[in-house]
């Protein structure tokens, strides 16, 4: 293949000029030969879809997905049926209504969902409300809006046709109660076991959506929000490159915008992996003035259905789901 026309297939897969001369795109291009060697067709690449998610609820939320595409849905159904799942089982100390509460008692939720026409919505401190995933995509769909937070996104969700639900765990009014014996101010992230979950996915058609529902830190201070609803630090898509999201303590993912940077890291060339990793890497620089201990994982996709991860402790998974199989993958992570 001559430069040109190397140059003019590269820019077709959203490469830039500037990635190719600084060598940063071997590893793309590797793929791209390989693929375009075997000969496959779109359509027997993409045909059984992606979807992938953090932590072990990935696994069931990743069958929602995939069984949403299989009913003829798209890879935002996808996304928004995979989260809306774990949000509706009511058991999950991190995600949906049966959530830890923040330190004065009440649970706030927070979701996001981004199309691959690059469309996102998002909700900030939802109280009340099952499915928050679903009033992000009503956000993203029924107005000109981006997010909306609080007591106007309830409303909205209202006048939209969701139901108050005044609902609390056995579980999360026992572990406040404890909590409330010492009341100290120390915001609790999971290193393991943790269910906020991210989620992307990829139709038959190839096109990339992803989703992110929380309830955010155990007794936060009320009204504080992290990373999971803000497009670009919890979740990022870019139909053209790949999708990104994670899970860990908000504030260290929002102070470097990671999903954002994985999506970018991954147009010049990364694998979803190495783009993961030097994202963690990023989270550690711009974080070094913390003294509390924190964990951080993120998972992404590229356009060709690559998947990866990295975290910063051990202890981090993600579920993947493609070519009909659906399994649970421990992530590499920094900090040995
Ligand atoms: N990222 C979420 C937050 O900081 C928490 C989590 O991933 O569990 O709100």
């Amino acid at each position: 293949m001559t430069q040109q026309n190397r140059r003019s297939f590269l820019s077709k897969l959203g490469l830039s000029a500037a990635a190719l001369s600084l060598g940063l795109i071997s590893k793309a291009e590797d793929r791209q030969f390989a693929a375009t060697r075997k000969r496959k067709s779109k359509k027997e690449i993409f045909k059984g879809g992606l979807a992938v998610s953090t932590w072990n609820a990935g696994i069931p939320a990743n069958e929602a997905a995939i069984k949403a595409m299989l009913n003829g849905g798209n890879a935002v159904d996808m996304a928004e049926q995979g989260v809306r799942l774990i949000e509706g089982e009511l058991t999950h100390s991190t995600v949906g209504l049966s959530g830890f509460p923040d330190r004065d008692g009440f649970t706030t939720l927070d979701a996001c969902i981004m199309a691959p026409s690059g469309r996102a919505g998002s909700v900030c401190f939802l109280e009340k409300i099952k499915h928050p995933v679903t009033v992000a995509r009503w956000v993203m769909e029924r107005t000109p809006h981006v997010m909306l937070v609080g007591e106007g996104a309830q409303k909205f969700a209202l006048e939209q046709g969701m139901e108050l639900l005044d609902f609390k765990s056995e579980d999360a009014v026992k572990a406040y109660k404890e909590w409330l014996i010492k009341s100290e101010y120390k915001p609790v992230i999971n290193i393991e076991n943790h269910d906020t979950i991210g989620m992307i996915t990829q139709d038959s058609k190839g096109d990339i959506a992803g989703s992110c529902t929380t309830s955010g830190l155990a007794f936060k201070m009320r009204g504080r929000v992290g990373d999971s609803p803000i497009i670009g630090s919890g979740l990022y898509v870019d139909n053209l490159v790949g999708a990104a999201t994670g899970s860990g303590l908000g504030e260290t993912v929002l102070r470097a915008c990671s999903a954002f940077l994985i999506v970018e890291l991954m147009r010049n060339g990364a694998h979803p992996s190495e783009a993961c990793e030097e994202a963690v890497k990023r989270v550690e620089k711009i974080n070094s003035f913390m003294t509390d201990d924190f964990q951080v994982g993120f998972i992404a996709i590229n356009k060709y259905g690559e998947h990866g991860a990295f975290s910063r402790y051990r202890g981090f998974n993600y579920a993947a789901h493609q070519n009909g199989k659906n399994i649970l993958i421990d992530s590499e992570y920094l900090l040995k």
